[in-house]
């Protein structure tokens, strides 16, 4: 599956607002949105007017980028999503926010959700006591999320805490940092979702 391998920042100057690719540089002066607050490119002052689609296809752009999802992944999720019932744009966000990668950028084990995939695929991550290397693994309620017992896995997550003791953690998670363990307490709900998106318009794109 193709990856991106670009410069993170630049994604997040496309999309006009932070995402949080690049762990604790985000939170300092040195990111790139404070520095360069408008988009890449040869023209960035050049003023254009989205259409319907070209607002649709921004939005789903910033959900991919910001969870680092591929477009098939992304609509294996509005698949999925469509097939549980109800709401099709909330339950997406949810099954996004429940990402394996996503629970321990929350919890605070990783400084961001991509060093989050690879600590799981580093098989430093378990579930319910198993171990679980594959990033989009979505957590249930009531399952137990933990770091590895293991000296490299618990110094690993101990640094990271670190870098981000200060930030929260959203209501339906709870961590344990001496146990380097979680909770998954409750489902995340619309408005506790950690990527502020218009999930209408993502919807109409993907019906399309
Ligand atoms: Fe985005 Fe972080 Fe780069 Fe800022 S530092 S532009 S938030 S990736």
């Amino acid at each position: 599956m193709a990856t991106y391998r670009g410069p993170k920042c630049r994604l997040c100057r496309r999309e006009g607002e932070k995402l949080f690719l690049k762990g604790t540089r985000c939170e300092t002066v040195k990111c790139a949105i404070a520095k360069r607050a408008y988009p890449p490119g040869m023209h960035p002052f050049r003023r254009r007017r989205l259409s319907e689609y070209g607002l649709q296809f921004r939005e789903k752009q910033k959900a991919k980028r910001a969870y680092g999802v591929q477009e098939r992944q992304f609509m294996t999720v509005y698949v999925n999503a469509q097939k549980m019932g109800g709401n099709t744009g909330a339950n997406m966000l949810q099954l996004l926010e429940r990402r394996l990668d996503n629970v321990i950028f929350l919890m605070g084990f990783a400084t961001s959700r991509q060093q989050g995939k690879q600590m799981i695929a580093h098989g430093h991550v378990e579930v319910d006591g198993r171990k679980v290397d594959v990033p989009s693994f979505v957590v249930k309620q009531g399952q137990k999320i933990g770091i590895k017992q293991r000296e490299a896995s618990r110094k690993l997550a101990a640094q990271n805490f670190e870098l981000v003791r200060s930030r929260g953690v959203p209501s339906w998670v709870s961590r344990d940092e001496k146990t380097f363990t979680g909770d998954i307490i409750d489902l995340p709900k619309r408005d506790e979702v950690s990527v502020p998106l218009n999930d209408q318009l993502i919807v109409e794109l993907c019906a399309k």
